[in-house]
C-alpha cells in the first residue's frame, strides 16, 4: 500500500506543487509577520523582539522542511523512474534510456539520477 503510494504520480505532482510554492509562501508569511511586529511595537514592545529571534529559528526550520520536501520529491521520482515510469505524465515502458538521465518519451521531461527535474532549455536542475 505505502510502496504503491511512493510510486504514485499524484503524490509526485502534489510534492512538486508544494515545493514550487513553498519558498514564496514562506516569504509572504515573513512579510506579514513583519507588519504584525511593526504594529506590536506600540502595543507590547517585547513581542517584536521575541519575534525576531523566533523568526531566525523559524527560518532554519523552514530550510530543514524545504530540504525534507525536496528529498521526498526526489525519492518518489527515483522510485518511479526505476520502474520505467515518468513521474510527470506516468507514461510507462520507457526503454533505451541514457545512463546519466531519464528523458520521458511522451512529455520530454528530463530527470537526473538524483531525481532532480531538469529544465531542458537551461540544462539546470529545476529545483535546487
Ligand atoms: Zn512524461
Amino acid at each position: 500500500m505505502f510502496r504503491n503510494a511512493l510510486r504514485s504520480g499524484v503524490l509526485y505532482g502534489i510534492l512538486r506543487a508544494i515545493n514550487e510554492w513553498y519558498a514564496i509562501v514562506v516569504l509572504w508569511v515573513y512579510v506579514l509577520l513583519f507588519f504584525a511586529a511593526l504594529g506590536l511595537i506600540f502595543v507590547f514592545p517585547p513581542a517584536p523582539l521575541a519575534m525576531v529571534f523566533l523568526g531566525v529559528v523559524g527560518l532554519g526550520l523552514a530550510n530543514v522542511v524545504s530540504k525534507a520536501l525536496h528529498g521526498l520529491q526526489h525519492a518518489v521520482a527515483r522510485r518511479m523512474i526505476n520502474h520505467g515510469e515518468c513521474p510527470r505524465c506516468r507514461q510507462t515502458n520507457q526503454y533505451g534510456q541514457p545512463e546519466d538521465r531519464f528523458i520521458c518519451v511522451r512529455c520530454n521531461t528530463v530527470f537526473l539520477p538524483r531525481g532532480d527535474e531538469v529544465d531542458a532549455n537551461l540544462e539546470q536542475p529545476r529545483v535546487a
